[in-house]
């Protein structure tokens, strides 16, 4: 009893100074944000960034997004079994301005990434698209299975003007903790929440590619990659993870923008997955603890490797691609 007084003692000292240090938070600083413009003309493409790698995506008719994580489970929460939060879905989506979605892409199948898509999914009336283990999560949210598309990677995915392609892509490296902790395999039965948070066990990451006439663009949801890859495709936007990148070694950064922004020729860089997704999301939302992350290493990272723009877009801003800078369709 003495030992297990001692150890729970002990606990509770870890766990108050691990919330301490997730007090302390970086700040955007001096890195560029992007302007506020008028509204996208119709047929012009516009993205709206919506914490970690859920983005909106439109050209007025046709309305895409990523992933749509907007729950945003607390860091004590993480430790219990964990559900979608439909009230900070619904908010999430009308601040957005969203109600209809044609797709929703799901980049890999970790909980910050696919846990509501389903829902959001089935709120939107959207086709939800991903991996084997993301069509997993969409069955355990009651998504009808007509609803779900498992991907095939390099396919052409229509929607409206835009065309999709799921390209294989590998996941940041974790401290082998956390990795474990996350999951690393594949989802094999539908996942119903409640559930432990390794129940969204990573599956199939991959980088996106959506070719538009007003637009072409990369999103590389978590900051991993597989040569070679992206190298058939062209963008003129990479919008790249941010999340542990800083922490990667040099060799490892210089291999990460050459395989994304490097590969498909971007000329703007704009970094994702660098907000603090275990508070909710707002216009002002904070970077990720200092504990978890170095916002400016990670910034460096990209900025410093890539020659062109590098643009925060901040969270429900719209912001409006220029057209192509190649006429080509980038079709393999
Ligand atoms: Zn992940």
């Amino acid at each position: 009893m003495k030992f297990a007084r001692w150890i729970l003692c002990a606990l509770l000292i870890l766990i108050l100074a691990a919330s301490l240090s997730l007090q302390f938070a970086p700040t955007l600083g001096d890195w560029p944000r992007a302007a506020k413009q008028p509204p996208p003309e119709p047929g012009q493409v516009s993205l709206t960034f919506l914490g970690t790698s859920t983005v909106l995506i439109s050209d007025g008719t046709t309305h895409l997004l990523t992933d749509g994580y907007f729950s945003r489970v607390s860091i004590p929460e993480l430790f219990t079994r964990i559900a979608p939060n439909r009230e900070r879905i619904q908010q999430a989506l009308d601040q957005a301005g969203i109600d209809t979605l044609d797709a929703i892409a799901v980049l890999h199948s970790h909980f910050d990434h696919v846990m509501d898509s389903g829902i959001v999914a089935e709120m939107t009336g959207a086709q939800m698209l991903g991996s084997s283990s993301s069509a997993m999560v969409g069955r355990g949210s009651g998504l009808a299975e007509e609803r779900i598309t498992t991907v095939q990677t390099h396919h052409p995915y229509r929607f409206g003007d835009f065309t999709l392609y799921f390209v294989p892509a590998g996941h940041v490296p974790l401290p082998d903790i956390i990795e474990n902790w996350t999951g690393k395999g594949e989802i094999t039965e539908p996942v119903t929440p409640p559930a432990p948070l390794g129940a969204w066990e990573e599956g199939q990451s991959y980088g996106l590619v959506i070719t538009h006439p007003a637009g072409n663009l990369l999103i590389q949801g978590s900051a991993g990659m597989q040569p070679g890859e992206l190298d058939r495709y062209q963008a003129d936007y990479a919008l790249l993870a941010s999340a542990s990148l800083g922490k990667q070694s040099e060799a490892y950064q210089q291999g990460f923008m050459e395989e994304t922004a490097g590969a498909v020729g971007a000329h703007t860089v704009i970094p994702v997955h660098w907000d603090n997704f275990f508070v909710e999301l707002t216009a002002e939302v904070p970077p990720l603890p200092w504990v978890l992350d170095n916002l400016d290493a990670s910034f460096h990272a990209m900025a410093d490797r890539h020659d062109g723009d590098f643009l925060v877009l901040p969270p429900f801003q719209r912001f409006t691609l220029e057209p192509p800078t190649a006429a080509t369709d980038t079709a393999p």
